[in-house]
């Protein structure tokens, strides 16, 4: 938090340093050009170089602050993953520890291993998404295209979260509100799209408070688009983040320090996979508190 502090401050150090210089050359060359007014051929140099120089000092402004943006999603990205690496791999080392040095009764141990496996599960996730960040964001990357039914891939990944969460049935609801006996179907990778779909679920379950009430709904706005809107009712999101919270590495920094830990790279790779599918996904959201909405809209097959 506090390397985001210093950070804003330097961007804003940076920013009005910038527009200083910016005033001070306008002023500078404004005088000149009222001056020199008679001798043309200076003034017409004049005016090239204070366009250069303007131009060269926005552009340096611009510069560093991209720079300094960028700085600060790094140092975020690695505190979150530092922290979601070190976690699971502190506890599968006590539990190792105590297996090894100490008699336990078979309970216990198979109580040991079920946190060891879900703690496994935890890591493997994390490099998984860390190594499919680095696929999605490459743009010449071929995606392997198969028609895939829409319905089928939303219902296999409701099942997959249903046991990765252990909820119960009415946790994870699906509706599908075009004709049943019709087949939705897009052109796409299915490992990808699966990525997204599960992304969008597990930060609903995720960001739901206690109560998990998920639910899914598939729709076909048009004859050429098909939806998929993930609702919860979580902590919701404030208005202002809902498009930032698209963006690689970025986490809503009021809840950077709370219980629920992440790496920022979901939403971004939701939007980088959609994107490469010719789709778009976008955020809604009534405010803190309100719970969200998450759609992503697809061409049909
Ligand atoms: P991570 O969950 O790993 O932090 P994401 O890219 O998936 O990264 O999400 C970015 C941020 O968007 C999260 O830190 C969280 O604050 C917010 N967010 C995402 N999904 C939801 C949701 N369903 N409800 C509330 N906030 C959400």
């Amino acid at each position: 938090m506090a390397v985001w502090v210093s950070s804003r401050k330097k961007s804003l150090i940076f920013i009005s340093l910038g527009a200083c210089l910016v005033a001070l050359a306008i002023a500078l060359n404004v005088s000149w050009i009222v001056l020199h007014w008679r001798q043309v051929a200076l003034l017409t140099l004049g005016i090239i170089f204070f366009v250069a120089i303007i131009t060269g000092l926005v552009l340096n402004t611009i510069f560093l602050v991209r720079e300094i943006r960028r700085n600060e999603q790094h140092d975020s990205f690695i505190n979150a993953v530092t922290h979601e690496l070190k976690t699971p791999l502190t506890t599968i080392r006590l539990y190792l520890e105590t297996l090894k040095t100490r008699e336990v009764d078979e309970a216990k141990r198979h109580e040991f291993y079920d946190v060891m496996l879900a703690d496994s599960d935890r890591l493997l996730h994390t490099v998984e998404q860390i190594l499919r960040a680095g696929q999605t964001g490459q743009r010449r990357r071929r995606l392997q295209r198969s028609v895939i039914d829409i319905e089928e891939l939303v219902r296999e990944c409701i099942d997959l979260a249903r046991r990765r969460y252990h909820l119960d049935g009415d946790a994870l609801s699906y509706t599908e509100s075009f004709n049943g006996s019709e087949r939705v179907t897009i052109m796409g990778d299915q490992d990808e799209m699966q990525a997204a779909l599960s992304n969008l679920l597990d930060n609903a379950i995720k960001y739901s408070d206690k109560t998990v009430q998920v639910s899914v709904e598939v729709e076909t706005p048009d004859e050429k688009h098909v939806a998929v809107r993930v609702t919860d009712h979580g902590i919701g999101i404030p208005r202002a983040q809902l498009k930032r919270i698209f963006k690689r590495f970025y986490r809503v920094p009021e809840r950077i320090l709370t219980q629920v830990k992440g790496s920022g790279l979901g939403l971004f790779i939701v939007r980088s996979i959609v994107e490469k599918h010719g789709g778009r996904a976008f955020a809604e959201s009534e405010g803190e508190g309100k719970g969200s909405t998450f759609t992503i809209e697809l061409p049909r097959a």
